[in-house]
């Protein structure tokens, strides 16, 4: 340890890493940097947001069979939401990053680079790269900006400092290439883990994470939308964006004030069999409902998502299509999947049943990412048995989702309502049946129509509206039983 006056306003600086460059003072946020024997003061931090992570400066666990100690982090922010690099400091004086994102953590290590790495700029999600003698999946392709810091860091980062990251995953290892420095990349490895794993000690209570930030997160909250004024619920630290269901504005809550990044386009008002802040028990866990969205396949299918949130055991998907009910959770140990028609998550395979394109039509309430109407992402599905694999993938990013069915019995007594099952003969769309109406319009028509058009056109041409019309409202707007 070597302790140092902070420039700024005079209080002790500790230097626990040899390896630190960089120190933020808790008291004034200046920012210290260590040269040999000297400190000097370059500038100020600006605080770190409060936010959910129960992690903080101080927090101690154990990984690989050795101690370590949380000793410094930086916060950053890209388009889709914040998260947090905590950089920590080994019992034999080697240091890591632990990577808070949304409650996914990874425990990653320096490592030299060997041989040649993809360029940023050529990085495609999904796509396999040989790294390091093993082929990585590109998973995640980011730019963020750095917004707060704290602790001692081994580099220099200040405000306005941009990285350039992106995330593989090969089964559990973990990759990260940084191209921040324009001049090298840098690579590191490790592995996606629970916070369980780490048998952390030093967390944040609940109460201290209430005293210190003025606000009790992890909580469900509710924020006035700044665009109309009405009360929608979200999580402080934990959901990053708003869609309000009152008025459609898309609302960042990362800032200290929440800003409207978009006002609503007007929208028909959805109806949905759960409604937003409805409160479910799930394996004796109280949930709460706070967002939904519902998204179309090019063929006009659509399907509502819900996604619910306990305050310690996260995030959980509900997914509601014309077949009935899925539970579904994101996941952080990722199958092999050469973008094939087969996957194999462990030692189990998947094979690929499904390819389609969905986009976003409808969202309301609390969302840990920038959701936006017309968002469109490539979904691949995979089944072994009644588990469905899904992956995501957008132009930024690959996601992995598993996903179970759910009886509606189930789920009427985890929400303690009455949600009747689908009934299987709804589900054809009422305008595939109107196509069907009007060629059989037409071909009935087809003598008149050919010997005298000019005097018969608009008779079928009106009984073809009047069958496709109502058809379409209804696919459109209309409830489906
Ligand atoms: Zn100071
Ligand atoms: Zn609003």
């Amino acid at each position: 340890m070597h302790n140092v006056p902070c420039p700024g306003c005079g209080a002790q600086i500790a230097f626990r890493s040899a390896a630190s460059v960089m120190a933020v003072c808790a008291y004034c946020q200046s920012t210290v940097l260590k040269d040999a024997d000297s400190v000097r003061q370059y500038g100020r931090m600006s605080e770190v947001l409060a936010d959910y992570s129960p992690i903080q400066i101080g927090t101690a666990g154990s990984f690989g069979g050795q101690g370590f100690a949380v000793i410094g982090r930086i916060q950053l922010r890209y388009d889709a939401g914040i998260w947090n690099e905590w950089y920590v400091l080994f019992d034999d004086g080697h240091g890591s990053w632990l990577s808070d994102a949304s409650g996914l953590y990874t425990m990653t290590t320096q490592r030299a680079v060997d041989g040649v790495v993809p360029t940023f700029e050529s990085l495609v999600p999904g796509h396999a790269y040989p790294i390091n003698g093993n082929r990585y999946v590109a998973a995640d392709i980011r730019t963020a900006d750095c917004i707060g810091g704290q602790g001692e860091l081994p580099f220099q980062v200040g405000q306005g400092w941009q990285a350039r990251v992106a995330d593989f995953h090969a089964g559990d290892l973990f990759l990260t290439l940084d191209y921040s420095d324009a001049g090298k990349t840098c690579l590191y490895t490790g592995q996606s883990l629970s916070l369980d794993a780490l048998k952390c000690q030093m967390l944040r209570e609940d109460d201290a994470i209430e005293a210190g930030s003025g606000k009790f997160t992890g909580k469900v909250s509710r924020l006035g939308c700044p665009a109309c004024g009405s009360n929608v619920a979200y999580v402080p630290g934990m959901t990053t964006h708003l869609a309000c269901p009152n008025c459609s504005a898309s609302i960042g809550t990362t800032a200290e004030v929440a800003e409207v990044l978009a006002v609503g386009q007007r929208m028909e008002k959805v109806a949905t069999s759960l409604a937003l802040g409805a409160e479910a028990t799930i394996a004796g866990v109280p949930y709460t409902l706070i967002g939904l969205l519902q998204r179309r396949d090019d063929d006009g299918d659509s399907w509502t998502e819900y996604l619910l949130f306990a305050p310690r055991a996260g995030f959980l998907w509900l997914v509601e299509t014309s077949a009935g009910w899925e539970r579904a959770r994101m996941l952080d140990q990722w199958p092999t999947w050469d973008l094939g028609a087969s996957a194999l998550l462990g030692s189990q395979p998947f094979t690929r049943t499904a390819r389609y394109r969905a986009r976003v039509s409808f969202a309301a309430g609390a969302f840990n990412w920038r959701v936006t109407v017309g968002d469109a992402v490539q979904i691949s599905e995979f089944e072994n048995g009644r588990a469905r694999l899904s992956a995501e993938v957008t132009a930024q990013e690959l996601t992995w989702s598993l996903s179970n069915p759910v009886p509606t019995d189930q789920i009427n007594a985890w929400f303690n309502t009455t949600i009747l099952p689908v009934s299987k003969a709804s589900t054809a769309r009422l305008t595939t049946i109107a196509h069907w109406f009007a060629a059989a319009i037409l071909l009935f028509n087809a003598v008149p129509l050919l010997l005298s058009f000019r005097n018969t056109w608009f008779l079928p041409a009106l009984a073809i509206a009047c069958v496709y019309l109502p058809a379409l409202y209804l696919d459109r707007f209309g409830e489906r039983p």
